[in-house]
């Protein structure tokens, strides 16, 4: 297969890093990936596929983060978007859009009696929280390590610029270590307002976690006697492994649930709904933002939500996320390598069972990358509904060459 140059997304960088911070900061920074073997910048998408400036073609196992769940440039979601445009976008009060999409949510999502909206995923997860503390008047909050919640001061991963007092109230627990929940809860008798958990662990520069037996049924009952409320920040698995919500996935209710990502199909909007009991809290919370009633994102929501119930597009994204993870484990053992699969097949990951220091992954999801599919070697990935069985195929024949180059790199 013909490998791709990246001049002009470099150059586009050199450009960038005098007049940005780090160039490109945040989760779309290249600094985890091999430099001068990646795009840096995308010009345009369709469907499954986008292009980089240098004119790069790439089947999207990244989704764009996630957001990208019905392909790019969706026309039914477009169609709404241009309909709503028509109208502009923000005004002094919200659109009449915005109580369809509230209805549709609350029809959709299992336990939702009400929605509420805003842009990020962050913004959510920090609500929720609230408004646990609001119904609980309780202060602490148990999460997991490892687990991102978003960019928010309680929450962030990152260093910069925090307080010790911005996490005084944050308790960290372990993935599926019911015992270790259980023994927080009990040593902070009535000051826990909340357990956010997502609903499966898909932390970065790891395999991503199931929840183990009985794991959420021990929560549901740990919340339930303490009066503590369960938030599942659905804003990375929403809407890619069941409609109703990934409680519903996997078999339980949560009080709250967060949403983002695929929601709008690449247009920002996030969303909290939540069960009737916290209703009543979830108002007492002020919640605001100058661009949140914004009619454009809602209404390609809208158009999202309800091309993926007409299309049954999760059961066509777990065939074509099957195939791939099948595909590549096959792929890895022809080469004589296990390959480490996991995370649920709509949103997979695979890595180098032998290593842990990421050097053949790297090189690998770099080789496939420049054979047009794109592969991030830290995070996890995202399958779409556009995705066809020629695009897992095109990505296998590339995995095989690249397989190939990580076996002589490393005297496999
Ligand atoms: N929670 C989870 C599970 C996420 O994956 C993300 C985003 N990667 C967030 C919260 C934060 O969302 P946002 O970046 O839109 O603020």
């Amino acid at each position: 297969m013909e490998t791709y140059k990246f001049d002009k997304s470099m150059e586009l960088f050199n450009r960038a890093r005098a007049v940005i911070p780090g160039g490109i900061y945040g989760h779309l920074s290249p600094a985890v990936l091999v430099p001068g073997k990646y795009p840096y910048y995308a010009q345009r998408g369709e469907g499954g596929y986008y292009w980089d400036p240098d004119g790069n073609r790439y089947i999207d196992w990244m989704c764009g983060y996630g957001p990208m769940i019905l392909g790019y440039n969706h026309p039914k979601v477009e169609a709404a978007v241009d309909e709503q445009r028509k109208n502009a976008d923000c005004f002094n009060h919200p659109t009449p859009v915005m109580v369809e999409l509230a209805e549709l949510l609350v029809d959709t999502v299992k336990i939702a009696d009400w929605a509420i909206f805003a842009k990020n995923g962050s913004d959510t997860t920090t609500y929720a929280v609230q408004v646990a503390r609001q119904s609980t008047g309780r202060d602490k909050v148990i999460a997991c390590k490892g687990a991102y919640h978003g960019a928010h001061a309680w929450c962030t991963p990152g260093h910069g610029g925090l307080t010790d007092a911005d996490r005084v109230n944050v308790l960290m627990s372990e993935w599926n270590n019911l015992e270790l929940f259980r023994k927080l809860v009990d040593e902070h008798p009535n000051q826990v307002a909340a357990i956010i958990l997502t609903p499966y662990h898909h932390p970065a520069f790891a395999d991503s976690v199931l929840p183990a037996p009985g794991f959420y049924e021990g929560i549901r009952s740990l919340c339930d006697r303490n009066g503590i409320v369960l938030i599942i920040d659905d804003v990375r698995a929403g809407f890619r492994l069941d409609l109703r919500g990934s409680d519903q996935y996997f078999g339980f209710d949560a009080d709250i649930l967060c949403f983002s990502k695929a929601l709008g199909n690449t247009y920002p909007i996030s969303a909290c709904v939540g069960r009737d009991d916290l209703r009543l809290s979830a108002s007492d919370v002020f919640f605001t933002g100058s661009f949140w009633g914004g009619g454009i994102s809602m209404a390609a929501a809208i158009a999202t939500i309800k091309e993926l119930k007409e299309t049954n597009a999760v059961a066509h994204m777990m065939h074509i996320g099957k195939l791939l993870q099948d595909g590549i484990r096959e792929t890895g053992a022809k080469h004589g390598y296990e390959m480490s699969v996991t995370g649920p097949p709509t949103i997979p990951y695979a890595s180098f069972a032998c290593e842990r220091d990421f050097m053949r992954q790297q090189v690998f999801c770099a080789e496939v990358t420049a054979r047009g599919a794109f592969f991030h070697p830290h995070h996890n990935w995202f399958i779409s509904a556009a995705h066809t069985e020629a695009d897992v195929e095109h990505t296998l024949a590339a995995c095989d060459e690249a397989f190939a180059i990580v076996k002589e790199k490393f005297n496999d």
